[in-house]
């Protein structure tokens, strides 16, 4: 197939928008694969700052990237992601160059624990704030489960009426498989 999958396409735009040096966010860590990836192309020089509700998250990311030798570059916060803007520090506010979001539960954990729309919408509003003029948001939205479906109806709505003259948002999805599979929003920051 030519055309991108769901991943490879979310992690081209994530890679689209960092430099070594910058700052970037993972906002749902789980076990780490988004926030290896992003600690390799922020650099040495640069920051990721990562969030996780579980234990499990924080234990499974921190163990990935010492295995790679790249924690220090990655701040990693055992809190919700509607807390980002207070925990980011204020002078690295307006750098932030992209963040990614994969939503739902962790993969190999409690199904029960799952990300929440109201928890989302308002981290991509803080985010809007404190990212970079063309710094890029990555949703990735699973929605073949119950939760996931409920989030996707709430997303939408949402994303789709911020202004266009303060963000670009795109829907990336697959619409002929079978079984609701992810599909992405990307937001630009204008
Ligand atoms: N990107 C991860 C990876 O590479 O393995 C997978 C993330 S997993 C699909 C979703 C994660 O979001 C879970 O680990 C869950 O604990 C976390 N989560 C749920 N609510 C959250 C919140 N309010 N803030 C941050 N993380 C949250």
């Amino acid at each position: 197939m030519k055309l991108d999958g769901i991943l490879p396409f979310a992690r081209q735009l994530v890679a689209s928008a960092l430099s070594p040096g910058d700052l970037a966010v993972d906002a749902t860590i789980g076990n780490g694969h988004d926030t290896l990836f992003l600690a390799k192309l922020v650099g040495e020089s640069g920051i990721v700052y990562g969030f996780d509700i579980q234990n499990e998250a924080i234990a499974n990311t921190t163990k990935r990237l010492l295995n790679d030798n790249l924690l220090e570059r990655v701040t990693l916060f055992h809190k919700g992601h509607e807390q980002l803007r207070n925990n980011i520090p204020e002078d690295h506010h307006g750098k932030i160059k992209a963040a990614i979001f994969n939503l739902g539960y962790l993969p190999g954990g409690n199904k029960s624990i799952v990300t929440t729309p109201v928890t989302t919408i308002s981290a991509i509003e803080q985010l809007l704030e404190i990212m970079a003029p063309e710094g890029i948001i990555v949703l990735v939205i699973y929605h073949g489960h119950e939760e996931g479906a409920l989030e996707r109806d709430i997303l939408l709505p949402f994303v789709k009426q911020i202004d266009q003259k303060a963000a670009h948002v795109l829907q990336y999805q697959f619409i002929n498989q079978q079984n609701s599979p992810p599909f992405i929003i990307a937001i630009e920051k204008r």
